[in-house]
């Protein structure tokens, strides 16, 4: 079997910049209604220093020139599997929806390191469009999750985002399949519940790794960065070939409470392909033949 190895894209030496005040967005256009009033990455950069970087996130995956690395191991996973009686933290954060993670979740394989989980989100469309973050080949799917971890040599995640092994982040794409699918089911069957920016609602724990594809052996790897401000470089990228699958009514649902985002989502949709990663940058494949997925 053949996997991978990471190097990559040079990462900053100095320490990330911090925010110091100044307008978080700015209008793309002063024609689109208020909810599509969105954050406008073309001058990210001269708010935040990190933004402007070379390796920032999404950015398209172009196939024809990934790496293949035999190096690159499968992706392990430990403690996914959560107990009904543990409760999980649901928010609409006025973004996306956020589900707060144990730290009894971790990746224990796949990296040079541990990471241990903090939350997942997910980055939704809306009926303009599809709103994947990354795109394959110039493709966008319906829809993204991030699961994020931070390295377990730090403290915590606070800590570890402003060093250059400190997060770990695995993206899936969601697409539209026959049936519904029950692990993301426990996640939309209460959206209803918080509509508005700030609302939160308790989850029973359930198997989290159903939300991510059975094999994990087959991947992207990159090292890029928070695909939103601050933008710190510090993310090492492991974006799953094999997507998955959501009823269309499933689809749906999460779409329109996109609506009621101010959403990033909306934002990639709008303003077209994911940033390309500049010279210097190198995209890693876990497998030969580039992204052969049965629903492509
Ligand atoms: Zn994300």
């Amino acid at each position: 079997m053949a996997y991978f190895l990471a190097s990559a894209c040079p990462l900053p030496h100095h320490p990330p910049n911090l925010i110091s005040g100044g307008l978080l967005a700015q209008a793309v256009s002063l024609a689109l209604p208020p909810f599509l009033l969105v954050p406008d990455r073309e001058h990210w950069g001269a708010d935040y220093v990190d933004c402007g970087g070379n390796v920032q996130s999404p950015i398209n995956i172009d196939t024809a020139k990934t790496i293949f690395s035999p190096q690159l191991r499968p992706i392990q996973l430990s403690g996914y599997s959560l107990p009904a009686n543990e409760k999980l933290s649901l928010r609409n954060n006025g973004h996306t929806v956020l589900l707060e993670l144990p730290e009894s979740l971790a990746i224990t394989g796949g990296y040079a390191q541990q990471y241990r989980a903090v939350q997942l989100h997910l980055h939704w469309g809306s009926s303009s469009g599809p709103g994947s973050e990354h795109t394959v080949d110039g493709r966008r799917f319906a829809a993204e999750i991030h699961v994020v971890h931070y390295n377990t040599k730090y403290d915590t995640f606070k800590e570890a985002m402003v060093h250059p092994d400190g997060l770990a982040v695995l993206g899936a794409f969601l697409e539209v399949g026959p049936r519904e699918n029950p692990y993301y089911q426990e996640i939309l069957e209460h959206l209803h519940k918080i509509q508005k920016e700030g609302e939160e609602v308790l989850v029973s724990g359930f198997n989290i790794a159903g939300l991510l594809p059975t094999n994990l052996k087959l991947y992207f790897h990159y090292n890029g960065s928070l695909t939103t401000p601050p933008c710190y470089q510090t993310v090492k990228w492991t974006v799953f070939n094999q997507t998955m699958l959501l009823s269309h009514e499933q689809v749906r649902q999460s779409n329109e409470l996109s609506l009621s985002l101010q959403v990033c989502t909306i934002r990639v949709s709008h303003l077209g392909l994911a940033w390309l990663p500049k010279a210097g940058c190198t995209l890693l494949c876990s497998h030969r033949s580039p992204y052969r997925c049965q629903y492509w």
